[in-house]
């Protein structure tokens, strides 16, 4: 594993942070929350993603017939490392993240490993380009962890699945233009051999969504009914009934996607510099040596995670497969993320309670938020105790529990 950067990926770090310094306005940084319940908000965001593919910054590994810049045969190993250079500084200078992120990170790789010619050329570029928002139908009212016990029917009549049924937690579901959803396409079949993978306009007659209130405030999910909704069988994505392997290759995008590991270090930081300003019996709570205690913890367990996922790109650009490494990302960078809120809260006392509106409030209000949001995370694209089951029985071979 060699971490230095050539002269080259040195100075494309500066070009990256120069032009972020330019087209990141000081008043846009971060998330806010309910912005995406904000159509305003929503087109801003959909215009920031545009910008970047346009500056070259998004999905840079993907072929050049796709949107992306990677030639046959050619530079790839390199474009991976200019990618990881892009994100890494967009988290740095607190860019707005892509609004589009579960179709560049999601479903496009998955097209791109199991779609059709015609499916990539319709779908691909404008995913990148941030013009089709799209969600993930998978979860249901009695199917999460168990997803693939999911009911939602697709029945085929001539040239169309007619669906029925219900999906429930699907994020950003309230604007999305497009859902990648599981449906039960025989009903007889042992239950990983019934399902398919199947892309729905969201606009179809027969959808309604209702969104959801999370314990944020934030409307960031959905129900989502089905009725007689019909969906061309060219929105098939792999064969029929073999859906379950076309959504675990998703799956594996999505906690790679939850993984991020700059994000754990940028909070890091952040509780640092809290720890460093807040002041408790006339002394900074840093100077606390329990507290310090508990604060090295969290740097040895955010450094390991650096280094995990440092490991997992090596693979990647020696065209290694990671085998579990993404369960073990999602894991663990979703509980550290969780943690540094919670320890957050403790230095902040009973400051940490007050609402974002509080003239009295610290960051923003930022960390009873994410204090809330990451458990979130723990939950979705799949628990942490299903992904130690992954871990345990396809990396370390243990017997099924
Ligand atoms: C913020 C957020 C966003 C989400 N976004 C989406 C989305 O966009 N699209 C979508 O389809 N879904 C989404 N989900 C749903 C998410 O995928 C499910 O919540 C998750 O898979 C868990 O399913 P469940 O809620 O039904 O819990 P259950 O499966 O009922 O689990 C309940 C508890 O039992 C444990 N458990 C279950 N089975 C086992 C087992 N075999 N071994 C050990 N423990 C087990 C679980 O770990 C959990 O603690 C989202 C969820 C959250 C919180």
């Amino acid at each position: 594993m060699d971490l230095s950067l050539t002269p080259q990926e040195s100075e494309f770090q500066r070009q990256v942070r120069r032009w972020l310094r330019r087209n990141v306005s000081r008043r846009s940084p971060a998330e806010e929350p309910g912005e995406y319940g904000n159509p305003k908000r929503i087109a801003e965001l959909k215009q920031w993603q545009r910008k970047l593919y346009e500056a070259g910054y998004v999905a840079m590994g993907w072929p050049r017939e796709y949107g992306g810049q990677s030639e046959p045969g050619g530079n790839r190993r390199d474009l991976l490392m200019r990618q990881t250079i892009v994100n890494e500084e967009m988290v740095k200078a607190r860019a707005p993240s892509l609004i589009g992120v579960m179709g560049v990170q999601m479903v496009g790789p998955t097209l791109m490993q199991y779609g059709t010619e015609e499916q990539k050329r319709r779908f691909l570029p404008k995913i990148l380009a941030g013009e089709q928002i799209w969600c993930q139908g998978y979860s249901e009212p009695g199917s999460g962890s168990d997803l693939a016990s999911l009911t939602t029917r697709a029945e085929i009549a001539g040239d169309f699945f007619i669906v029925n049924g219900q999906k429930v937690w699907t994020s950003n579901a309230q604007f999305a233009d497009w859902m990648f959803c599981l449906v039960r396409t025989d009903p007889t079949a042992p239950k990983h051999k019934g399902i398919s993978y199947i892309l729905i306009d969201m606009k179809s007659p027969g959808i309604t969504v209702r969104p959801l209130v999370q314990m944020t405030g934030d409307k960031g999910f959905n129900e989502v009914f089905f009725e007689d909704v019909r969906v061309p069988r060219a929105n098939l994505v792999g064969e029929l009934n073999q859906g379950w392997q076309v959504a675990n290759a998703t799956l594996s995008h999505e906690r790679n996607l939850l993984g991020s590991t700059t994000r754990t270090q940028q909070m890091f930081q952040g509780l640092l510099r809290l720890a460093r300003t807040r002041r408790r019996g006339g002394k900074p709570v840093s100077a606390d040596p329990a507290m310090r205690q508990r604060l090295a913890d969290l740097a040895i367990r955010v450094e390991s995670m650096k280094y995990h996922s440092y490991r997992q790109l090596t693979d990647l650009l020696h065209g290694r497969s990671p085998g579990i490494a993404a369960s073990v990302n999602k894991l663990v960078s979703t509980e550290l993320n969780h943690a540094i809120c919670a320890l957050a809260l403790e230095v902040l006392g009973d400051y940490g309670m007050l609402e974002r509106r509080s003239r009295h409030v610290a960051d923003r209000g930022v960390w009873p938020y994410e204090f809330m949001f990451t458990l979130g995370l723990i939950i979705g694209g799949g628990t942490s105790q299903i992904q130690k089951n992954i871990i345990a029985e396809r990396g370390l071979g243990l017997p099924r529990g």
